[in-house]
């Protein structure tokens, strides 16, 4: 059956306005490229912060979205590692593929990137989205379209960051700051597939209560009082040895910087910024304390597309779980959008396309 050559597509027609429906040309795609007919795709702070934050979008109108499962429905003329038919899920950054960042597995640094799916380029919430070629991995079969879908942003970014810059071991003491939110229950499940013993801090009961069910040792209710100061006591006085901050206010963080034991990483993974949050989060670092200590202080951005595919293959496996706990058609992303604002969503949302 011939594709039709319009779809329909959620728009953001102009900065820091909402989402409305819309019928548009179904994408071109470039020798390089790959056409997707989009299942799924995942609803994050990430699109909403896009959309209220000068400087991300590129133009407008603009369709968001970058966590997406789809099946590919077209092919450029020079791609040869994947097939029609194919279910595949995206890396969300743009980038060059040639420069030494690039090269060297750090591509989320890539100086020549244009930008990011979704907002340098048409993105997910579409009944289809043209992407580079380099940027899809496959799904593996047993891993459903939702799960995969968020799992290229809110469960990947959890890898790399427990990996690779919090270096969490076995029996680390482990601090997520955020711990019932999209990116953050994801957190908690993978500081303890890395061998973690995690503190889940979060402001409601609905959330700590997540995180609990999600296998965090202690929780922390920040309503309660000074992060720190619990946190100390919820380890006789030592500390962690990693704290994971997907808030990322300046209280949070001074709070996560304090909770370090000796030798701790602070891992940055939140961003609050002013023109969203209306509140400045810069922090104040105690140089003595950095030294005395030997403390180290990380930003985690997203990560590589093998680090996808290996987040992907722990799905597979069933070591870890998929948190979402609302889906949406296509033409409700701004309810998602507006319960995330509202800090009122466990887990991650979706958006499940009918075709
Ligand atoms: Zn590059």
């Amino acid at each position: 059956m011939a594709r039709a050559d319009t779809m329909k597509a959620m728009i953001l027609p102009e900065f820091g306005a909402p989402l409305r429906l819309a019928t548009v040309p179904v994408p071109k795609i470039g020798p390089n490229d790959v056409l997707l007919r989009v299942r799924a795709a995942g609803v994050g702070l990430t699109v909403v912060i896009m959309t209220a934050n000068p400087g991300r979008v590129t133009s407008f109108p603009r369709i968001p979205g970058h966590e997406v499962a789809g099946d590919v429905a077209e092919i450029g003329s020079e791609v040869s590692h994947v097939k029609i038919g194919d279910r595949v899920t995206c890396h969300f950054y743009l980038t060059c593929g040639v420069c030494r960042f690039c090269r060297s597995g750090r591509e989320t640094l890539c100086p020549a990137s244009p930008g990011n799916v979704g907002m340098a380029s048409d993105g997910a919430y579409a009944e289809y989205m043209a992407i580079p070629a380099r940027n899809v991995t496959a799904i593996p079969t047993g891993v459903s379209d939702v799960d995969a879908a968020v799992a290229a942003d809110a469960i990947a970014t959890t890898y790399h960051a427990c990996r690779e810059e919090a270096r969490i071991g076995p029996g680390d003491f482990v601090l997520i700051v955020g711990a019932g939110g999209g990116v953050g229950i994801h957190a908690v499940q993978m500081a303890k597939l890395s061998g973690g013993w995690v503190l889940a801090a979060d402001i409601s009961d609905d959330k700590l209560a997540a995180a609990k069910e999600c296998g965090a040792d202690a929780l922390v209710d920040v309503r309660r009082g000074d992060l720190a100061s619990q946190v100390s006591k919820l380890t006789g006085g030592r500390g962690v040895d990693a704290a994971i901050d997907f808030v990322a206010s300046r209280e949070t963080l001074e709070g996560s910087l304090k909770s370090l034991a000796r030798a701790g990483r602070l891992v940055i993974i939140g961003s609050r910024p002013t023109a969203v949050f209306g509140v400045d989060s810069n922090f104040t670092v105690d140089p003595r304390h950095m030294l005395a200590s030997m403390l180290e202080i990380h930003g985690s951005r997203y990560v590589t597309l093998t680090e996808i595919a290996q987040t992907l293959e722990l799905l597979r496996l069933k070591r870890i779980r998929a948190i979402v706990s609302r889906t949406f058609p296509l033409e409700r992303a701004e309810e998602a959008h507006e319960l995330l604002r509202k800090n009122a969503l466990i887990g991650r949302a979706a958006l499940v396309l009918a075709h």
